[in-house]
């Protein structure tokens, strides 16, 4: 948690909203929060003005940018190409989608990484959108954001990214690469807090064309004159519904400011010194041997994330939240550490290496309470 999230926090709450009620929307300017938020995190992601907006979910702002997709393509394009170890709710909101509209007119198909680009030449013609995450969730992997979004669109096919992992960890090049549009959510490297609100990227060119489903009166041109038809806004805007969470988005707000202070490259450079240390030291530990790299092997292709498989990694994950390092379990199997560059430190990194060498030693993870599963793994 940035310091000054918290501190936002309490001013949002006590100042803002306790003091000044309503009148914050525009004394204090909540009415401009998605998008000012949006353009704070758009330097991180390589976009240029205009084409970032903060609202919502990945899940609901997923939602809209594939039925815009939809709008651009079409009709004879009715497939959605994925990835089959996607986030789980990306490929949920494709069937949603297909639910709704019929499967003669939007279909998921899925497939593993490195079928990819054959599938796209094979069926090319037939797909609307390639969806894929660009940072693995579970493996840290990450996709040739550059060459995937050409391929595609060689074939006509329109892209979008899941950035999920990588906003605020990994350099993104939205622009360079010519993606088509993106997504992210608030709450992970980007530090605003559980439940944080997400963004959506739209590249300037789709924008005067787009048409996105939840036509709420925030993406109305003119949300005051509470005009009784919908008229879109003509900019990003148009991705807003309903109004926004201030309190969440004026903490993200200040989370972001952290990044005035630090260039994408010092983070990118920071975090791979950090997996690279940490692989070694579990690498060359006798008592670690159990432990069964997930992730790939160097950095170049990798986020800010190890992921090592081993049969008790659900304890060992438990035992170590107990010790004060927090980890993540992913089903089945998978122990997973997660490095945030601007926060820890080489010697935090070191300590919990002693501490997870400690709990296999002394078998602790075997206690009864490190083997409770709760409700949120
Ligand atoms: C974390 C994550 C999400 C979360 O989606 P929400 O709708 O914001 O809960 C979605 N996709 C990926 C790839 C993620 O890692």
């Amino acid at each position: 948690m940035p310091i000054n999230a918290k501190k936002a926090a309490i001013d949002v709450v006590e100042n803002q909203w306790g003091q000044d009620l309503i009148t914050s929307w525009n004394k204090h300017a909540w009415i401009d929060l998605p998008t000012t938020v949006g353009e704070k995190i758009a330097p991180l992601i390589g976009a240029e003005k205009g084409q970032v907006i903060c609202c919502d979910s990945i899940s609901v702002n997923l939602f809209k940018l594939l039925a815009s997709a939809f709008q651009l393509s079409t009709p004879e394009r009715t497939i959605v190409l994925s990835q089959q170890d996607n986030f789980p709710t990306d490929l949920y909101m494709v069937e949603g989608l297909q639910q709704m509209l019929g499967s003669q007119q939007c279909a998921l198909l899925t497939c593993d990484a490195d079928e990819l680009e054959a599938m796209l030449q094979a069926r090319g013609h037939e797909i609307s959108v390639l969806m894929l995450t660009h940072v693995n969730f579970r493996s840290g992997k990450i996709h040739d954001m550059q060459k995937l979004t050409q391929l595609a669109h060689e074939q006509g096919v329109l892209v979008i990214w899941d950035l999920a992992h990588s906003a605020g960890v990994v350099p993104v090049e939205l622009d360079n690469c010519k993606v088509d549009f993106a997504l992210g959510c608030g709450y992970k490297y980007l530090n605003g807090g559980p439940g944080a609100p997400a963004f959506i990227y739209a590249a300037k060119r789709h924008i005067p064309n787009l048409k996105q489903p939840l036509t709420g009166w925030m993406g109305h041109a003119k949300p005051f004159t509470f005009d009784p038809n919908y008229v879109p806004d003509v900019g990003i805007k148009k991705f807003l519904s309903g109004t926004p969470s201030v309190i969440a988005m004026a903490v993200l707000s200040a989370a972001l400011d952290l990044f005035e202070h630090v260039t994408m490259s010092q983070i990118r450079e920071k975090s791979v010194a950090m997996t690279h240390f940490y692989q070694c030291l579990i690498e060359q530990s006798q008592t670690l041997s159990d432990l069964v790299m997930a992730s790939p092997i160097t950095s170049d292709n990798r986020g800010s994330q190890l992921a090592y498989r081993h049969p008790q990694a659900y304890a060992l994950c438990q035992a170590l939240i107990s010790h004060g390092v927090i980890a993540d379990f992913r089903a089945p199997d998978i122990l997973r550490f997660g490095f945030s560059p601007s926060f820890l430190s080489f010697e935090q990194l070191f300590d919990s290496v002693e501490k997870l060498k400690a709990i296999i030693e002394s078998e602790q993870y075997k206690l009864p309470e490190f083997n409770r599963k709760q409700a949120v793994t």
